[in-house]
């Protein structure tokens, strides 16, 4: 019998249509073993963040307090399911009472490990309900704590997963589990650091969760289940005319996500393509389409490929003494961004000045980032920034693209274009008067 590995993310477990729906999508799977990697429901992981907030400036009561809304939501959607709720009840309690013990001791200084340890109960709670509802079903399905295999240092927020220790662990502790079970269910997003704490592997990392999974199972293809029929050539939720992309190769995928393309997180395609594993990107809503295949040959010629980022910054950095901006004070610039974990968009640099362009961090991220580069350089800073990253661009598409836009940045090369631009003239009036 052949492993798959399952991808389910928060829109396809959203509520209890959406796990019945699962389940039936496991139907013409009977012959296989499947190791499902679920994401927390629906919009659970942002709830989570308040609680998390919440609990930073308001203490223990206000997070129980809010804990029972989000049991009472999970609940709510089991009785739907008619799934006995006292069980689920004793693990969702469980679960809530081990986090309040590992985040009491922990200095509320150490946000990110506070943040870990609240953020991921989403997962472990969404996974729960779905192996509890799958064995109600009649499925040999088993609950796995993917902290007991996927192991990570301690940075906390954005976790860098340990491939040597995980692999043993998959070996010794999933891969048997086959043995006795059909569908093994476990958490995308998280993993556990040596000593024994929580961490999640950044926003949106579900997705790279199953792929090491798949990389570990050795398995053939990884499916991510969509609310999409594939990859688009743009996010429909911006553009009408979008087309699906039968097949992609990993190098395409790659440039697409690492520029922003929302539908798969960026680090999902690595341990894919260094086993050469399948990536099938299919429709949840359609199960039997084609989706996406993504592997090594992918089309010879594709059509154009947009990705838009809102909420992006521009940042011009420049010399205090105008003197040029060379190799030392770049080396300057890409170590205050590392140590402020910020990723670059775009960049370019000229004599006195160095741009970058990043998503906005939020206040208290930026005005460090602002402090520490601000002590050697001269900044300016444009905010509210749209970028867009075209990939085998044309002149017309490029033209509707900036229509009634300001560019500020462009940076062309063979096949991709960047544009940083001011979503319309109207803003940027705006924005000289606040001045
Ligand atoms: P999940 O919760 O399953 O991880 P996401 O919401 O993260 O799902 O990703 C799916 C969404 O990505 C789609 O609903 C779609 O709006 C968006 N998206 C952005 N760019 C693309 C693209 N090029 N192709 C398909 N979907 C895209
Ligand atoms: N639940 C997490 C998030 O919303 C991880 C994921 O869905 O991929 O970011
Ligand atoms: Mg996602």
């Amino acid at each position: 019998m052949e492993v798959k590995v399952f991808k389910f993310g928060g829109a396809s477990v959203k509520d209890a249509a959406h796990i019945y729906n699962v389940a039936g999508i496991l139907k013409n799977y009977k012959n296989d073993k499947i190791c499902i990697v679920v994401s927390a429901m629906g919009k659970s992981t942002n709830a989570l963040e308040q609680v998390f907030y919440a609990y930073i400036k308001e203490g223990l009561d206000v997070f129980k307090e809010m804990m029972l809304d989000i049991i009472d939501f999970h609940l709510a959607e089991a009785e739907k399911l008619h799934i006995p709720l006292d069980m689920l009840h004793v693990d969702y309690d469980a679960l809530v009472n081990q986090c309040i013990k590992t985040i009491e001791p922990i200095d509320k200084a150490n946000k990110g490990a506070i943040y870990d340890q609240i953020v991921s109960l989403g997962e472990l709670m969404s996974s729960k309900l779905l192996t509890v509802y799958l064995q109600q079903k009649g499925k040999r399905a088993h609950w796995l704590d993917v902290r007991n295999v996927i192991v990570t240092d301690k940075r906390y927020q954005e976790a860098r997963v340990d491939f040597l220790v995980t692999q043993e662990n998959v070996n010794d502790k999933v891969s048997p589990l086959f043995e006795e079970t059909d569908v093994l269910v476990t958490q995308g997003f998280i993993g556990a650091e040596p000593d024994g704490l929580t961490t999640t592997l950044g926003r949106e990392g579900s997705d790279y969760s199953a792929a090491i999974l798949a990389f570990c199972l050795n398995v053939e293809a990884l499916t991510i289940w969509k609310d999409v029929p594939g990859v688009l050539t743009a996010d429909p939720r911006r553009f009408e005319n979008v087309e699906k992309l039968d097949r992609m190769s990993y190098n395409e995928a790659i440039e697409m996500t690492y520029y922003g393309a929302q539908v798969i997180h960026p680090k999902t395609i690595r341990p894919l393509q260094n086993k050469g594993i399948k990536l099938h990107v299919k429709s949840f809503i359609d199960p039997d389409g084609e989706g996406t295949v993504i592997a090594h040959d992918g089309l010879l010629n594709y059509p154009p490929l947009v990705v838009i980022q809102d909420n992006m910054l521009l940042m011009h950095i420049s010399s205090k003494d105008f003197s040029f901006i060379a190799e030392n004070h770049l080396s300057q610039i890409f170590k205050v961004l590392n140590e402020n974990r910020i990723k670059l968009g775009t960049m370019r640099n000229s004599a006195i000045s160095f741009t970058i362009c990043v998503k906005d961090p939020g206040k208290e991220k930026l005005n460090k980032l602002i402090e520490d580069l601000g002590e050697i350089f001269t900044l300016d800073v444009y905010h509210n920034l749209q970028l867009m990253t075209v990939r085998y661009f044309n002149k017309n598409l490029i033209e509707s693209l900036t229509k009634n836009k300001v560019v500020l940045f462009e940076e062309r090369m063979k096949y991709t274009i960047q544009l940083v631009v001011r979503p319309s003239l109207e803003l940027i009036e705006k924005t000289e008067e606040e001045k």
